[in-house]
């Protein structure tokens, strides 16, 4: 049964045809009919259009849930981090079936900074009596995977060595203003251990404010919230001792400790050399830190007999939350975690676009999990492997992209966002001139709930697709069923967090993230893993698959359009609303400022991409279009550009590699996004004097923004 849904009401027809995709091509050859598209794909003239659809039918047929399930099942066999032998295997299988699949596959190796994997990592309480602390998640008789032999202890990678035992201090979820919170109480955390929950931020900054306070080791653990139900394995939500890991690190950069703004080249020196920073120079955290579960945690805090935590601090276990310990209960914290120069192989396939091979739609995600990975991020390997496939198969049929797509496969992203990052900084110039587009897809499917973020530009074409594939076991396009069922209405803002950041923040190349997940509880935890997956993931593996067509399509329009479909009016529209919410965040925190200058200039920028939009729409009307291959061509070159317009050499402050003034991941909690991040510092730090030159900034960014798009208006005009 074919599962698409074709747009232009072609797919009650298609449906009720076995040899569908065979009656479009005939349709498509044939002249003008009724079934012809009204409304052409946006940036189509009506010939290529025809062309697409024909295409489309094809490649909607392609994507099964029998290979989609096949690879991830193979993928999630046994634990494999970055840097593990398993995952050899892994990036070798990810280049053999791409191979097989027929795209032109490149394995990119880099020798990147990391910490070395490693059990060596424990906690007790030592007085007043010494408890040992459990800190592996148990094999369970539900859970065959649970028992694998490679499983790892609960670990945070770039942790400090140590071996350290102090009183105990809770910091809540530690973010700035829970330690600011602390220190306006008196309490000082020289010498001691901090115990944080989860949530709230990036858990890096949780270890940096308390390691600036002189703390001597960091405890994170989950907190279950309120609700019990539904505990792995019963349910999908964690149990009392689910261990969530994760990366530490809090750098000024994304991707390698040790080289910012260059790619760490293989220290053979094959490609080239680089410079390394001495790791001395670098800040890394130094203390100790390490993660347990709610049971765990419970032993410490029911044994804590300090002041009581305000209420906000409260969180699900059955004890009272206390802020300090008391002198006579301590905690022993002890890491063991060297760091080392290791190899991490990114694997980067493509399918050779036939008429502009040089520009590249980007779809992407890592391939490191912290143990087996099938949720994050292998739920989106293996889509990205099905859709790989069905691409090779399409070009085979004649429906070869006319721009390349590439399918990317980043290593080493838990420890730092570094596979994807050291790619970028190598291939910057490409990156920045000729690449449309980067779709990333970590964790990207876990289940029926479909969620996605992007650029401005990228907005349009993605919710058009979404409108022309069917959601699975329903007669609704994805986009119906997201609006009437699954809570969504607009796409989001993409910010920080995953592989999309250096190309979006770094390299100016639009980018979003879509997904379909589920409830979970197993976020980097040993029972994040195919059994897991079965019983409360996408339990018939249908969503890799509807995943798999939304990516394509967005793909394959970005790839065939004749001229380059992204949604020009965004960038004014979603910038005013960027405003709205500074001004808000400055009210709250009583600063002034006016920024009715920016206000302005997005309405000049809303009439330059409707007089934009008016005249690629009009030099694409008709059978026999007017617009001639170069002009389209320049066009495409200075739309390219049009993401660049946010671009500024010296960066945002403090942080001179986020390069786009557009948007940042929240400087002071890592993973929310700030949009126009330049004016919000200013605001966040009670700077309004500095407010003005920030503005000037944007409105200059804006203004290139408008004369790109009058730019390509002329040449279309021509
Ligand atoms: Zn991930």
């Amino acid at each position: 049964m074919p599962t698409a849904r074709l747009p232009l009401g072609l797919s009650s027809f298609l449906l009720a045809s076995a040899a569908g995709a065979t009656a479009l091509m005939l349709l498509a050859a044939g002249p003008t009919s009724a079934q012809e598209p009204t409304d052409p794909y946006v940036g189509f003239t009506a010939e290529r259009a025809r062309v697409q659809m024909t295409c489309e039918a094809r490649f909607l047929d392609l994507p099964s849930s029998q290979t989609f399930r096949e690879h991830l099942r193979i993928i999630t066999s046994a634990p494999h981090p970055a840097g593990s032998e398993a995952q050899v295997e892994v990036g070798n299988y990810l280049t053999r079936v791409m191979r097989a699949a027929g795209l032109d596959v490149v394995r990119h190796t880099y020798d990147v900074y990391l910490p070395q994997l490693t059990d060596d990592v424990e906690a007790w309480i030592a007085t007043p009596e010494r408890i040992k602390l459990s800190n592996r998640e148990p094999a369970l008789p539900d859970d065959r995977f649970s028992h694998h032999p490679d499983l790892l202890n609960g670990w945070n990678a770039f942790s400090g060595t140590g071996d350290v035992t102090g009183e105990v201090v809770y910091a809540n979820f530690g973010r700035r203003e829970d330690y600011e919170a602390l220190d306006s109480m008196g309490i000082d955390l020289a010498g001691r251990i901090v115990i944080a929950r989860y949530g709230g931020n990036f858990r890096g900054y949780k270890v940096k404010f308390a390691e600036e306070r002189g703390a001597a080791g960091v405890i994170m653990f989950n907190d279950p919230g309120f609700s019990r139900e539904g505990a792995y394995p019963e349910g999908p939500m964690m149990n009392g001792e689910t261990i969530q890991r994760g990366s530490v690190l809090t750098l000024p950069w994304t991707g390698d400790p040790l080289t910012p703004f260059e790619p760490a080249l293989p220290v053979s020196g094959e490609r080239g050399h680089v410079e390394r920073l001495d790791p001395d120079d670098v800040a890394m955290p130094t203390i100790p830190v390490l993660p347990l579960g709610f049971l765990a945690a419970e032993q410490i805090l029911s044994r804590m007999e300090g002041t009581e935590a305000p209420a906000g601090w409260r969180g699900g276990i059955e004890t009272s939350y206390r802020i300090t310990g008391g002198p006579e209960l301590t905690v022993r914290v002890r890491v063991n975690q060297p760091r080392a120069l290791t190899r991490a192989v990114n694997v980067v396939g493509t399918v050779v676009g036939s008429e502009y091979p040089d520009e590249w739609i980007i779809l992407g995600a890592h391939y490191d999990p912290w143990g087996f990975g099938a949720i994050d991020p292998n739920g989106g390997t293996a889509m990205l492997l099905t859709l790989a496939e069905a691409l090779g198969e399409l070009a085979d049929t004649g429906c070869r992209p006319r721009r390349s797509i590439l399918i990317a496969h980043w290593d080493a992203e838990e420890a730092g966002i570094i596979g994807s990052t050291e790619w970028v900084e190598e291939f910057i110039d490409p990156l920045t001139v000729n690449t449309v587009a980067y779709i990333n897809a970590d964790a990207a499917v876990s289940g029926p709930n479909f969620g996605g973020s992007s650029s401005p530009s990228l907005k349009g074409p993605i919710l058009d697709v979404l409108d022309d594939v069917t959601y699975p076991g329903d007669d609704r396009s994805v986009l119906d069923w997201w609006r009437e069922e699954g809570g969504g209405s607009e796409l989001g803002n993409l910010g920080g967090g995953s592989d999309h950041v250096a190309f979006y923040t770094h390299a100016g190349v639009p980018s979003a993230g879509l997904s379909s997940g589920a409830p979970s509880g197993v976020y980097h935890s040993n029972y994040d893993n195919f059994a897991w997956f079965e019983r409360f993931g996408d339990t018939d593996f249908v969503f890799g698959p509807m995943l798999t067509r939304i990516d394509g399509l967005v793909a394959l329009r970005l790839a065939n359009a004749d001229v380059l479909p992204y949604d020009a009016t965004r960038y004014a529209t979603d910038t005013r609303v960027h405003v709205e919410t500074l001004l808000r965040v400055a009210e709250e925190r009583r600063v002034e400022v006016d920024l009715s200058r920016l206000v302005d200039a997005t309405e000049a920028l809303e009439a330059a991409a409707e007089r934009f939009t008016g005249a690629r729409d009009r030099s694409l009307e008709g059978d026999a279009a007017a617009l001639a291959h170069p002009v389209a061509q320049r066009t495409n070159r200075v739309l390219r550009r049009l993401e660049k317009a946010w671009l500024d050499d010296g960066g945002l402050q403090d942080r001179p590699w986020s390069r786009n003034l557009y948007v940042s991941p929240d400087p002071f909690s890592g993973y929310a996004s700030w949009m126009l991040p330049g004016v919000r510092f200013e605001i966040e730090t009670d700077d309004p004097a500095e407010v003005p030159e920030w503005e000037a900034k944007y409105l200059r960014a804006i203004e290139r923004l408008t004369a790109l798009l009058d730019e390509a208006t002329a040449l279309l005009a021509g």
